[in-house]
This record gives structure tokens, sequence and C-alpha cells, in this order.
């Protein structure tokens, strides 16, 4: 490939709506190119990159002998009401593209396939001894997020490998998981990312255990708690932790003056107490998929934090419906309820149901939820029911109130860890490139999906899924890999293997010189392109190291002798060579590398 022929144009600045460094250089260096928020072309040089990172995908996917296919992307409305999907992902802050036909029938743009493939396997897969399969595509996937932003990061138009697969039991699955998750280190390492697989929440496509691959930068949008001894590894969304406890010695209770105070942090200091000796509540409202709406109370900690992926779990698993939205009450809402007796600020555990008499569509009774470690404490600091006055050294069995246990809050950096107490939890931040999950008989059962047992019974197949974000792969191996010049692409993902620079297309000797090597390493396999711009050198190295590719070929004053220059990107090393072996040096240094074939381009 020729520069000159590239469609190549790069920017000098930063763009303005480029927050994060991988997105900026992607941009400036011509790989992509903003349509609107969240959608994007991908240019040549990109396309080449995601090409190789699906090649690498499918090798190892192929090789565990799971079968390509390619899904539609508009699905019909009726199979996603079936599996009760619709309203969710369509509704409130459903993240569903959806649209009606000239007839009015409802469709939605596929934001995920479990539907469509769980419906063709009940269609195709009848027996127990089609099972199992998998099946995978690489395709476009549509969601309306929220934030989109950062690029290829979060967009609303993306590249995902999704796989699924069908077993006759669930430890068939389990292995299959098992084997995934080693499919998975493989493709991240073949990419060139440093990676590392986190226990993760089950989220909206639910199941039993989940596991996310993320690649660790500081600008990622999750936090990783990782244990010292890299034992235990988890989203914070899921992680789990033993916190520090300073036992509150006072009996019996005393009840205390709190009036000047406007804060938890306020009373410890005014009174000698610690924020881990309080129970504060926190008063929410659930709406519901049937349309009831719950006021929920959830003490926890005084120093700890509401974790609202876990609280949405222990709703779901309580009140066995789809929890469409959690809100916060605010004052504001409070008094358009007609609640205005009541504050929002230090809130008793033991709250009166009375409170809700007379409130139109609020259930009349709290659900009263309390976090582990809250519930722990024998005796505690709280409120006495107004603001004024707070209870310290009260149990619950004096207030009367007995909420149900769940984990519930925010698992911290330097909290211990429960696999061994002696290690510490420690903090990183990572990019979701994978995550893979087991969903059990969720999909199957409730679309009604089964196949012929041995015994010639009818079961749900256990399934499991599995996604890659190719697009958001592509950009965080800029993300670690990079300087302040340019991307370094890791070779086998790279839009190109080797770069020839022709520092001055006037000078005949330097272009016939560098035309002769260009076809040189062409027959010799290696992705070459030739920098044929009548660009000024300055111009031409300077895009050279912004665009990444791993070896550069200058081919400048000295051609003349019959010699050139080699380079690495990544390490800036470099030195001179004669023509006669550079091909040669350079078809050894690769062969010691990973490389992707993308066949004849
Ligand atoms: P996130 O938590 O980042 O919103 P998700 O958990 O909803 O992602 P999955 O449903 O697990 O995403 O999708 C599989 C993979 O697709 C993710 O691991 C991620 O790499 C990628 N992905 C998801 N959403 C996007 C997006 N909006 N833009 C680019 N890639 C995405
Ligand atoms: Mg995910």
């Amino acid at each position: 490939m020729r520069a000159s022929r590239l469609m190549l144009v790069t920017l000098r600045d930063t763009p303005t709506d480029a927050e994060i460094i991988s997105h900026q250089l992607l941009v400036r260096g011509g790989f992509i190119r903003r349509v609107s928020a969240g959608i994007h072309v991908y240019l040549p040089l990109m396309w080449r990159v995601l090409q190789r990172i699906t090649s690498i995908i499918r090798d190892e996917l192929n090789t565990t002998g799971a079968l390509e296919i390619l899904l539609p992307q508009l699905q019909p409305a009726d199979l996603w009401q079936r599996s009760q999907r619709w309203q969710p992902y369509t509704a409130g802050e459903g993240i569903m593209f959806h649209l009606q036909d000239r007839q009015g029938r409802e469709f939605g743009l596929g934001p995920t396939h479990e539907e469509v493939v769980t419906s063709l396997a009940g269609e195709l897969l009848f027996s127990y001894r089609q099972l199992p399969v998998i099946l995978y595509q690489i395709q476009t996937k549509f969601r309306d997020e929220i934030r989109p932003r950062f690029g290829l990061m979060r967009g609303r138009e993306f590249i995902m490998k999704d796989a699924y697969s069908f077993h006759t039991t669930e430890d068939d699955l389990c292995q299959t998981y098992k084997a995934m998750r080693h499919t998975y280190r493989q493709i991240f390492e073949r990419c060139g990312l440093r990676s590392v697989a986190v226990d993760a929440d089950s989220g909206a496509i639910g199941g039993a255990a989940s596991q996310e691959f993320m690649v660790t930068a500081d600008s990622g949008e999750d936090l990783l708690l990782i244990s010292s001894d890299g034992c235990y590894a988890a989203n914070q969304e899921k992680a789990v932790s033993i916190p520090d406890e300073s036992p509150l010695l006072l009996k019996p209770s005393i009840i205390i003056d709190t009036s000047d105070c406007r804060s938890i942090e306020d009373i410890c200091k005014a009174h000698g107490l610690k924020a881990g000796q309080f129970i504060k509540v926190i008063l929410l409202l659930v709406h519901f998929g049937n349309g009831s709406q719950q006021p929920v109370l959830v003490s926890l900690r005084g120093d700890h934090e509401l974790n609202e992926v876990k609280l949405t779990n222990a709703l779901q698993q309580t009140c066995g419906d789809n929890v469409l939205e959690v809100v916060h009450l605010t004052r504001e809402k409070l008094l358009a309820r007609g609640l205005k007796s009541l504050s929002i600020y230090f809130l008793a555990p033991n709250l009166p149901d009375s409170l809700l008499d007379n409130i139109s569509g609020w259930t009349q009774k709290f659900l009263r939820f309390a976090d582990k470690a809250a519930s722990s404490l024998t005796r505690f600091v709280c409120s006495a029911g107004t603001s004024e006055f707070h209870r310290v050294g009260v149990t619950w069995a004096e207030l009367g109130s007995t909420p149900e246990v769940f984990d519930l809050r925010i698992a911290r950096e330097g909290e211990r860890c429960c696999h061994n107490p002696d290690q510490r939890l420690k903090a990183c931040r990572g990019i979701e490139v994978g995550h893979i999950f087991q969903l059990g008989q969720r999909y199957s059962s409730i679309l009604e999906t089964t196949f012929t047992t041995k015994s010639g019974y009818q079961e749900p197949y256990w399934m499991g899924c599995y996604g890659i974000g190719v697009s958001r792969l592509a950009q965080s191996a800029v993300e670690q890999h990079h300087d302040e010049s340019g991307i370094i692409w890791p070779l086998a993902i790279a839009p190109f293997e080797v770069l020839i620079v022709v520092a001055s297309m006037q000078d005949k000797l330097q272009r016939d010189l560098a035309e002769h090597l260009y076809s040189q390493l062409r027959s010799a396999n290696i992705d070459v392109l030739l920098d044929d711009r009548p660009e000024r050198a300055g111009v031409k190295l300077k895009d050279a190291d912004l665009i990444g590719i791993p070896w550069r070929l200058v081919v400048g004053r000295d051609a003349a002798r019959g010699y050139v220059e080699l380079a690495m990107r990544a390490s800036h090393d470099s030195h001179v060579i004669s023509e006669r072996e550079v091909v040669s040096e350079l078809c050894n240094a690769l062969r010691d590398e990973i490389r992707t074939s993308l066949g004849p381009l």
C-alpha cells in the first residue's frame, strides 16, 4: 500500500472533543472520524487493525470448534417480549434503538443476541446428540448509550464478537466456560494487551457466574480491586471484602443532642465517635416492571457507600420482578408526594410504615434492607427519629427493626480480602474488553426452547455467552501502547508491519531504492506501507511516529551509497544498514515476533 493512495489526513492539533489519549491519537493519526455522538467511520488504517484483531479472534475460536455465523441485526419485538426484556431495553434508560416497519410492527436493533440465537437453537438443536454447540459472530452492535464517549470506547454503534454455547448439563457449560476463559487470555495476549480477568456482575443479561477481561489503564471506566497475592480480582461493582471495625462499647444506650450537627463527621467530632460506629439510612424508590413503586430503606455503616448494582440484585432476588429504576428520594420528591414530616437527613432504621399512609402509587410498607457490615454491629449510633437527637450504643433488638441482610456496600481499596484476611485489596482502573457469562437456563426456559435428553425428556439447554468489544479492544491497545509522539502498535495488530519513508520524493535514487525495497518486502510476505507522499521528510517522520507502525525504514541521503536507516518505533533504536541486508534482517526480526496474517490485502 502507498500512503499517497491511502486517503491519509493527519492532524497536528489535539481534537477538542477527544478527552483521552487513545481517542486523540486515533483521530490525529487518521484512523477514525466521528459522524455523530458514538458513531464513527473506521478509515483504512483502522480497518486493517480491526481485521487483524478479528483474524486473531477467529483463529482462536475456530480452534475451540466454535462455528461462525451471522445473525440479523433487526430483531422482532415479540422475541424480546417473550424474554421479558423488551420493556427494560426500550423504556426509561433502556439502550435498544427501536423502530416500526411499514406495517407498524416493532423491531429493535440488536444490542446483544441472546433472544435470536436461543430461538434459532430451539429450531435446529433438538437432540442431546447434537450438543454441545458454540456459535459466534463478529458484527456491529447498536446501543443507545446514555453517555457515548471516548471515541470507540463507548460507541452507540460498535463491533462486537459475541458467542453463545448450548449444553446438555451445567457441568458441560462450566467446562466450556473455563475453556473460553483460556481462549480469551490467548486472544488478548496475542493482541499484545496486558489484561486481567475479574469477577463481575452479570447485569441485565442475568445468570450465575461471570468474569470480565480488563485492560489495565488509568483512563478505564471500571475500578478493579485486586488482592496483593493476585488470587482475587473483582470489578468494584461485584467486589467483596472484610471491613475493619471499631466496636462501640457503651451500654446501656443514651440519647445525645445533635442539633448543631449537619453530618456524621460533625457528630463524630463533637462526641468523640467514629463514622464506622454509625448506622446511616438511605431512602430510595424502586420502579418495578409491573408498574408498582416500592419505597426502600437501606441501612449502611456510616463510613460505607451503597453499591447500587448489589442493591438492584438484592431487590430482584427479593421481589422477583424486573427492576426498571432505583431512584434516590430528594427533599423535593418527598414534598411533591406530601411527605412533609420526613427529612431525608438522619433517618432512623426503624422509621414507621405509617409515614407512607395515603401516598398513592407507593406500596404502603417500607422494604427494609441492611448491609452485612451494618447488621453485624452489636451496638451503634443512629438517628433517634429526628435530626436533633441520636441514640448511642443502641442494638437492633432495642430498635425493634429486623431488616433483610445482604452485601450492599462498595468494597474499597485497603480492606481485607475474604479468601485470606491477611491480604488487602489494591485498586487500579481497567477497560472492559471482554465478558463471559454462565447464563444457565434463563433464556432457554423463558423462551421454551428444549432438547430431548438421553432418557427422552424435554429439557431447556444450559447456555453460556461470551463477548469481546472488538473496536473497544483496538482503542485499548492504543491506551496501553503509546508515547508522547504517538501510537506504538503491537506488531500482531498493527495496520502495517513496516513503513518505508522516502525522505525526498524529488530524488530519483531515493525513489528507486524505496520502490525496490517495497517490492522485495512485499514478495517476502511482509505488510509494508510506502510513504511516497510529496511531503517534507520532517512531516513524514512525525507522521510515522504518530501512526505507530512497528518498523520504519528511512530511505534518505545515504541511498546514494546503498544504505538506509532501520528503526523500531517502540524503542526508537535505529541503525544504518546496507540495502542488500535490510530485507533479510527485517525478515529475521519479524520471524521472532507474533504476527497475524492478513493475507493479500
Ligand atoms: P459496559 O459495562 O462497558 O457498558 P457491557 O457490560 O454492557 O459494557 P457487554 O454486554 O458485556 O457490555 O458486551 C460485551 C463487550 O462489548 C464488552 O465487554 C465491551 O468490551 C464491549 N462493549 C459494550 N458496550 C460497548 C460500547 N458502547 N462501545 C464499545 N464497546 C462496547
Ligand atoms: Mg459486560
